[in-house]
């Protein structure tokens, strides 16, 4: 019980505002940290990888997952079902490491319950102007999904004042380096040294 224990580092913002790229950015920069990837039954994109963007599973092993307790938190999002597998955080964190979380702003508040130390922080769009460009250049979603993920944005960025770190997502270099600069500014990777 004398170890240090790690830091989770809650990652929010609106669909289509860049979170991933900013979060790709950041962890390849700073190796230290480690992502927690998150289950989900929504249908795997193109780009993605099954067990590196989240690991897509069925409604039935979701629920089955569940009702064993071995899911920290799960929210509806859309059609979908996402949540954090409780194992991999609670190693990794009795391990002392930096853990960061890309999760909805309702987990993030379970979260935030649960681990009262944890840091959170919210990616916003420079507007809502750019966040629909975003999500309509990304071409994934059908024009109901894009406007679901929009309606659910705004009522997103109305709960993000509740966040400790916000990061305006205008030009990406910029937003990583300020996501890494809080990091860093916490004193956050220190505790993966050995
Ligand atoms: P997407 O379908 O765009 O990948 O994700 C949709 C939303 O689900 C995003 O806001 C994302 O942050 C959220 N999300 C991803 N993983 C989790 C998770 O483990 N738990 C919760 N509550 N939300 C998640």
């Amino acid at each position: 019980m004398g170890n240090k224990k790690g830091v989770l580092v809650l990652f929010s913002g609106p669909s289509g505002v860049g979170k991933d790229t900013v979060l790709d950015i950041v962890l390849n920069k700073d190796k230290n940290l480690q992502k927690s990837i998150s289950l989900t039954t929504r249908g795997i994109r193109e780009n993605e990888v099954d067990g590196k963007d989240y690991y897509f599973i069925s409604s039935d092993k979701f629920e089955d997952m569940i009702s064993k307790g071995q899911v920290l938190e799960y929210a509806k999002y859309g059609s979908n079902f996402y949540g954090t597998p409780k194992a991999p955080i609670d190693q990794w964190l009795g391990e002392g490491k930096t853990v960061i979380l890309k999760i909805e702003v309702q987990g993030a508040s379970k979260i935030k319950e649960l681990y009262p130390d944890s840091v959170s922080m919210f990616v916003l769009p420079p507007s809502m102007e750019e966040l629909e460009n975003r999500l309509r250049s990304r071409g994934t979603e059908s024009e109901d999904d894009i406007q679901r993920r929009l309606d659910i944005a705004k009522s997103e960025i109305e709960n993000s004042v509740d966040y400790d770190y916000l990061v305006i997502n205008d030009e990406i270099g910029i937003a990583s380096d300020n996501v890494l600069n809080i990091v860093k500014t916490l004193n956050l990777t220190e505790n993966n040294n050995e």
